[in-house]
């Protein structure tokens, strides 16, 4: 990076641009952040509704990493409440078993069934596509355990949640003299002359206008309802099992720091679709198990992009998780 001050357009005030706007503002440069939404904090946007509950308004959002530069960093800007997610699976006779799949629940459901109950439905609910097309990479995120650890996430060294949220979270990371934060702004490419550099999360192949073809996402549309009941799962997410569309549910409330309503909870459902069918809200890169997808993305990473460079989830086309977003981001704001 030039060491003297440029000005800087960053698209995107998900977790990737906030991270490269504070980490370049800190070196003296002058950053404006652009959303299109109405808020901060990308798809971990999380807020207090009226009943006092905090909800993450895409989806349960649990910060789990073994990266300590990650957690350094993130914690200049929240405390955190410490919590290690579990989560059961419900079966079709009512029970409720771990997931990941333990040696508890292979020794209820039978290890022989264990494909069929968990992997199968879920992967044709969650990618629209059988177990058999998927990159084995992402079924492989979910292991198959032969002890009795009820963990989700059993190898990362640090899990917590950011004592006021995400949402204010990356409002305090925002929280510098050199940032200039616009919201409801949508990026076009006349922008680019204006800024030395643009760091931009959008999606790739809609930046260049699908030249080379659509990159496929999932998305989810999330169900969310408050009911007259102090409480209704026994984990924070309960994953279904069944062949309807719906894939888990989450109850804010078990979350720590989440609100302690005695009489009211909050529940979000998600039911998985293609993200045209969702407002082309795009969720999930669909890594399919011939690459092909992969290859399309390499077309547009190797289209000249003058002072553009692209980041985080859509703009790298890349499954990443809060911490890799983050890790990313930190080496693309050293570049
Ligand atoms: C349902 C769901 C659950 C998840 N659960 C977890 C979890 O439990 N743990 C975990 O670690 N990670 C989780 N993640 C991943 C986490 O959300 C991402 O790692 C993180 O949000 C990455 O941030 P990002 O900045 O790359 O993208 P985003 O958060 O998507 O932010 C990109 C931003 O760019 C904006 N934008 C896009 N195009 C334009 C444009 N043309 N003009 C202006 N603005 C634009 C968008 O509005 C958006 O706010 C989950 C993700 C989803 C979708």
């Amino acid at each position: 990076m030039d060491t003297s001050a440029q000005k800087i357009l960053v698209v995107g005030a998900g977790l990737s641009g906030v991270v490269i706007a504070r980490e370049l503002a800190e070196q003296g440069h002058q950053i404006t952040v652009i959303d299109k939404r109405d808020h901060v904090a990308g798809n971990a946007y999380d807020y207090v509704n009226e009943f006092g509950i905090r909800v993450h308004h895409y989806g349960p959002h649990l910060f789990h990493t073994s990266n300590d530069k990650v957690v350094a960093w993130l914690s200049r800007f929240t405390e955190w409440l410490p919590y290690q997610h579990k989560v059961k699976a419900l079966l079709s006779d009512g029970r409720h078993v771990t997931l990941p799949v333990n040696k508890e629940t292979s020794d209820i459901v039978g290890k022989e069934n264990v494909l069929d109950i968990f992997f199968k439905p879920y992967t044709k609910k969650m990618w629209g596509i059988e177990l058999e097309d998927l990159d084995p990479t992402i079924s492989q995120r979910v292991p198959i355990r032969d002890d009795l650890n009820e963990l989700y996430f059993p190898n990362d060294t640090f899990q917590a949640l950011p004592k006021e949220g995400y949402t204010q979270m990356v409002k305090n990371i925002l929280a510098h003299d050199n940032i200039h934060v616009q919201l409801g702004v949508a990026y076009n490419k006349a922008m680019n002359v204006e800024y030395d550099r643009v760091f931009n999360s959008m999606p790739i192949d809609e930046y260049f206008e699908f030249k080379h073809g659509p990159l496929p996402y999932r998305s989810i549309k999330f169900h969310t309802s408050t009911v007259p009941i102090p409480k209704v799962l026994p984990t924070a997410t309960v994953n279904f099992t069944h062949h309807e569309p719906f894939t888990r549910v989450t109850e804010w409330k078990i979350l720590p720091g989440h609100g302690n309503n005695p009489a009211f909870t909050t529940l979000t459902i998600e039911e998985p679709c293609d993200y045209k069918d969702n407002d082309f809200e795009r969720y999930y890169p669909v890594k399919d198990g011939g690459g092909e997808n992969l290859a399309r993305y390499r077309l547009y990473a190797a289209e000249p992009s003058s002072n553009v460079t692209f980041i985080g989830r859509c703009g790298l086309y890349a499954y990443l998780d809060m911490h890799q977003a983050i890790s990313s981001a930190l080496s693309i704001a050293c570049q």
